[in-house]
């Protein structure tokens, strides 16, 4: 039986979804080779960070991940298993992958209770706004306002303003 404690970077980007493991993110791994009849038994664990954003309010986001995984890696050419050893070497890159992938969330949030955006203006509510959504602007931030030259978004909030008022 032999021990390792590894830290490597991704080999490129793990993910499709809101959040994935970057390319280059350091991953570290405790992994403990075992010697057994049919191959090498694998165990370990693996920690790295996912970075996206909010599936809610779409704030970019940065959690901790760890995963656990065991698997076989056969001799080739003998019994039938997802991993083969290659000449002699165990190649753990992708069973890592894999099993971070699926741990990754398919709806991430920066928080647990995020409110997500105001239906109205789009903009980020906190927990208090969420209560009263009429209120979503800080008065201090409310004279940034004028600085906008989105003629779109303007439009887009007067009409709300007077639907709301009719
Ligand atoms: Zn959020």
């Amino acid at each position: 039986m032999r021990e390792f404690d590894v830290d490597a970077p991704a080999a490129e980007r793990w993910g499709e979804g809101l959040v994935a493991v970057e390319q280059g993110e350091p991953i570290h791994l405790d992994v403990r080779l075992e010697s057994v009849h049919e191959g090498i038994l694998v165990t370990g664990e693996a920690e790295t960070i996912y970075r996206g954003i909010c599936g809610r309010c779409l704030t970019d986001i940065a959690q901790p991940v760890e995963v656990e995984f065991q698997e076989l890696f056969g001799y080739p050419g003998e019994e039938a298993t997802d991993f083969e050893l290659q000449d002699d070497h165990v190649d753990t890159g992708p069973l890592v992958r894999d099993t971070i992938v699926l741990s990754l969330p398919f709806q991430p949030v920066c928080q647990p209770d995020c409110p997500g955006l105001d239906p109205n203006t789009g903009e980020r509510l906190t927990s208090e706004a969420a209560q009263e959504p009429r209120e979503p602007v800080d008065p201090r931030w409310a004279s940034l306002k004028t600085f906008t030259n989105d003629d779109d978004a303007v439009a887009t909030r007067h009409d709300a303003e007077t639907k709301e008022e009719s």
